[in-house]
């Protein structure tokens, strides 16, 4: 039978993107739900052909531990709900594929991955640009020798949130939401640094860019950073609440550079290489691949991760990794100094 995932949240993100995307699955499907929403869950049931018996609310959540139909649990839900029900669902004795960010402090990523270990089972975070082939294309050339010594990484990642929408709503709240376009948008840029140099950073400097738009009163609208290398690469970062949807990735090397734009979006992104000839003329091919839903890749890909014993393309301590250095991003824009974030070699090219 299929890996059957119960859906925890079912906000725009888990009805736009991830329900839909099982009908190309070839390993996993939706066999429960989890939502405050009575009427709306019924609904999304009988679209989805998921039995009455199969549906949760928060509160009745642990009673998952009884209902063979269900593997994993996938949390949908803002940000600082993806500890509780990631603990929760390990103690009901469920797999976890947790949406990014992966919590909201350091210390709960430590207890999502021991409770993890003590169950025994998967705990995997929503990176889904890892199944889109231009990532993996892009990672490629980022580790052969075509772009010549890599030297800069640049990263945009932006959007215009909207305050009068619930999903806008939460993500304004730091409390529910942990940092403002950062911890949301950002992410991407320091994720995707990270695994196209497929290095860590050893220290970090940023700013706050100030905004007088009183939405932005708790969490902040544009930040940017800087990340250091020991390699000596240095990736710079901006992200925005406030602006045109952007998603932007260059890579620049002593030889070529290699672009990303769109880099991170649901669909048709797009990679291609420039090089430079003589400094007047250049070429530049635009890479082309079959579409492929990353959705539907990442939903498949914890249950082949499973059955093969291996780890996961996005495994907790990614996810913790990602959160440690938006922490220290925000240290430093706070103390307006840089921030050491030489922990050790976590990943060290
Ligand atoms: P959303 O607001 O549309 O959905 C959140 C759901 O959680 C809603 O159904 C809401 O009713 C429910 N909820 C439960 N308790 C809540 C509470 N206390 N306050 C507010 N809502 C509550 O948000 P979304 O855009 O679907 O984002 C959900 C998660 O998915 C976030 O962690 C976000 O970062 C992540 N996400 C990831 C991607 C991606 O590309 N990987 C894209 C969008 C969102």
């Amino acid at each position: 039978r299929k890996f059957g995932y119960a859906i925890v949240g079912l906000g725009n993100y888990a009805i736009n993107q991830i329900l839909p995307a099982f009908s190309e699955c070839q390993h996993a499907c939706v066999t429960a739900l989890v939502s405050g929403n009575k009427e709306k869950s019924n609904r999304i049931a009988e679209q989805y052909g998921i039995e009455k018996s199969h549906l949760y609310s928060y509160e009745d959540f642990d009673k998952i531990a009884d209902d063979p139909e269900i593997d994993a649990v996938y949390i949908i839900l803002p940000n600082s709900l993806h500890a509780e029900f990631t603990i929760r669902a390990f103690k009901a004795g469920k797999h976890v594929l947790c949406e990014k960010p992966m919590a909201v402090t350091v210390e709960e990523c430590q207890n999502m991955i021991k409770a993890g270990k003590e169950a025994g089972k998967k705990l995997m975070i929503g990176y889904r640009c890892h199944f889109d082939p231009v990532t993996q294309k892009a990672i490629s050339i980022a580790c052969g020798d075509q772009l010549g010594k890599l030297k800069i990484i640049e990263t945009t990642n932006a959007q215009m949130l909207n305050p009068t929408d619930s999903a806008g709503q939460w993500r304004l709240n730091k409390k529910l939401a942990g940092g403002g376009s950062l911890i949301d948008n950002g992410i991407y840029g320091i994720n995707g640094s990270r695994y196209l140099l497929n290095e860590d950073p050893i220290e970090v400097k940023a700013t706050f860019v100030p905004t007088d738009n009183p939405i932005f009163k708790e969490v902040e609208d544009r930040i940017l950073w800087a990340m250091f290398y020991r390699s000596g690469v240095v990736s710079h970062g901006i992200c925005s609440y406030s602006t045109n949807v952007t998603s932007h990735f260059s890579l620049i090397g002593d030889k070529a550079t290699l672009l990303l734009d769109p880099a991170t979006t649901y669909w048709a992104n797009k990679v291609s290489l420039r090089q430079s000839m003589h400094h007047i003329s250049s070429f530049k091919s635009t890479f082309k691949f079959d579409q492929l839903n990353q959705f539907s890749a990442q939903l498949d890909h914890l249950p082949i991760s499973i059955a093969r014993k291996s780890e996961t393309l996005a495994t907790g301590e990614e996810g913790m990794q990602d959160l440690r250095l938006i922490k220290a991003i925000y240290e430093a824009a706070y103390n307006n100094s840089s921030v050491s974030t030489d922990w050790g070699d976590w990943r060290q090219a």
